[in-house]
């Protein structure tokens, strides 16, 4: 497997509308897309910075993907996530090299892409996002 970029770093937040005064009004960035995904809790803003971008997590309900980070460690860096090409094949060679997906199939992800996720105690404390496709 041949990673191809950082795709995103994904930041869990409680407040959005709070946290976005750092990147917008402080660092200048510009949110190109807020995105709903009920199915995973979240409301998720992007953030664009050079060829890469911030994606702001911000629970929306208790069952949130998101919930249990924030009750355990607060806010902060969550995950990063890197473009691979043919998810399947990379999340087979992850098995291979002792990570652990936390999803045996792509979930659907934002922009319409494709996720999976390796356990951050196979791959030293990282929550790995591995993502394709989607309008990028
Ligand atoms: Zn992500």
């Amino acid at each position: 497997m041949k990673a191809l970029k950082i795709d995103h770093v994904g930041i869990a937040v409680r407040n959005a509308q709070e946290r976005l005064r750092l990147y917008r009004d402080f660092f200048g960035l510009e949110i190109s897309k807020v995105e709903e995904l009920p199915e995973r809790g979240l409301r998720v803003y992007f953030v664009e910075i050079g060829d890469t971008r911030f994606e702001i997590l911000e629970e929306t309900s208790e069952n949130s993907e998101i919930h249990s980070f924030l009750e355990k460690r607060g806010e902060g860096f969550h995950h990063i996530a890197i473009r691979v090409e043919g998810i399947e094949q990379a999340v087979e060679e992850a098995k291979k090299h002792g990570l652990k997906p936390l999803s045996e199939m792509p979930q659907k992800g934002a922009h319409g892409t494709k996720v999976v996720f390796l356990h951050p105690k196979t791959a030293g404390g990282i929550l790995f996002e591995l993502v394709e496709g989607g309008d990028e």
